[in-house]
């Protein structure tokens, strides 16, 4: 099959849809590979690295997307790429269609089979296997970012999140114990600060008490003991999601207020809207504003700053999928794989998912 990979052209957007590793095990396989001039250099893969891989360099973006069978991305298609959909061909990327009803209308138009990352399942249709790693990226990148901010140059309380003999460290508290609150917890304690997760599974709390065995407190995320733990915080860490729906604001304005001053929050949640009241999205050039003497770190797209890591990361977790759409075509990968036909949002002109349906009706 010819897999094709262009160049992200969403604004700050560096990462790449497959490595010249995948390239190679493409390639090994007997496709052909197809990738766009200077794709993988955001993420530190020259053009030569491709070749040596045994992909071909195609110039330009156009001709990527018409000749390609499976055509790989990172990010949904934005406007211009609209009127590059190609009909006989599949997209693999992330889409997020639900907020994107342009986007749906495009696809829908354009007949091509649409593969999201973010709705693949794994074993037993639990877990998001395609987002968890960019979870684990963020999740521990919230960490080093919130040490970073509490220095008091950047806007932060001035307190060294691992403290010094003698001295105590930063107290962190991370809501929600997913992958995102785990791995950032995780680094938290990896740095040497004092460590509480707020949960409300119940399940997922007996799992969080085994693996931080005493290294970090595990409690119940109720309104109280929430309002509590901020209160006392010097880093707190929204890490809540909750499936469909946008991100429960569990730290009102009001809180704010009872917080230490320059204390900082960092709301990974904010691609979901955030958890905290007073979050509104920000970005890598400019990453935090103040409210109430608190720092708000709410930055969209988080994994886009470590690019090198978060495009191998990513493409460790598609590379199974991709091979197996390359090997036995759409069906034949569906037969193959489980969980990956619950990727498919569009096909055939028709959306396959009934919450993409819905805000798409919504949106007119
Ligand atoms: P996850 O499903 O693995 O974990 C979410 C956890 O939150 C679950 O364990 C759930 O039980 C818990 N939770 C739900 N409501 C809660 C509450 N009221 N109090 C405490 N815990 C609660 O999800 P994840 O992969 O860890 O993602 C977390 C969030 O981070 C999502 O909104 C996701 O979209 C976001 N995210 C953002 C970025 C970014 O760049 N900003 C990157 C990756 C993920």
């Amino acid at each position: 099959m010819r897999v094709g990979v262009v160049t992200e052209i969403k604004p700050a957007e560096r990462r790449v849809a497959l490595t010249p590793a995948g390239a190679h095990e493409l390639a090994g396989r007997g496709h052909e590979v197809l990738v766009q001039a200077g794709a993988g250099v955001g993420s530190g893969f020259a053009d030569a690295a491709y070749i040596g891989a045994g992909a071909r360099i195609v110039e330009a973006a156009e001709q990527v997307w018409a000749d390609s069978e499976l055509l790989l991305k990172v990010k949904e298609p934005i406007e211009p790429e609209y009127e590059l959909l190609n009909g006989d061909a599949t997209l693999f990327t992330y889409l997020h269609l639900a907020a994107a009803p342009r986007l749906t209308e495009a696809l829908v138009a354009s007949g091509t089979t649409a593969i999201a990352y973010e709705t693949v399942t794994g074993a037993n249709g639990k877990g998001l296997p395609l987002l968890a790693p960019m979870s684990e990226v963020a999740g521990r990148l919230a960490t080093q970012a919130a040490a970073y901010f509490l220095q008091s140059p950047l806007g932060g309380r001035g307190v060294l999140i691992g403290g010094v003999p003698g001295v105590a460290p930063a107290r962190v508290v991370v809501i929600g114990g997913g992958v995102v609150g785990t791995n950032a917890a995780r680094v938290a304690v990896g740095m040497g600060a004092e460590v509480t997760i707020l949960e409300r599974s119940i399940a997922r709390l007996a799992e969080l008490e085994l693996l931080f065995d005493g290294r970090a407190r595990v409690l119940m995320s109720d309104a109280l003991t929430l309002r509590e733990e901020i209160a006392h915080a010097d880093v707190v860490i929204g890490a809540v999601l909750v499936a469909g729906a946008a991100a429960p604001k569990l730290i009102t304005r009001e809180m704010l207020a009872e917080m230490r001053s320059r204390s900082v929050i960092v709301d990974v949640a904010i691609d979901q809207g955030g958890c905290a009241e007073t979050s509104t999205p920000t970005t890598h050039d400019d990453p935090t504003y103040l409210v109430d003497d608190v720092l708000h770190y709410c930055v969209a797209n988080m994994p886009g700053g470590v690019p090198a890591t978060s495009t191998r990361a990513l493409t460790n977790a598609t590379l199974p999928y991709v091979q197996a759409l390359a090997d036995h075509g759409v069906d034949g990968a569906f037969a193959k794989i489980a969980g990956l036909s619950d990727g498919v949002n569009v096909r055939a002109g028709q959306i396959t998912i009934p919450a993409v349906a819905e805000a798409l009706a919504a949106s007119h």
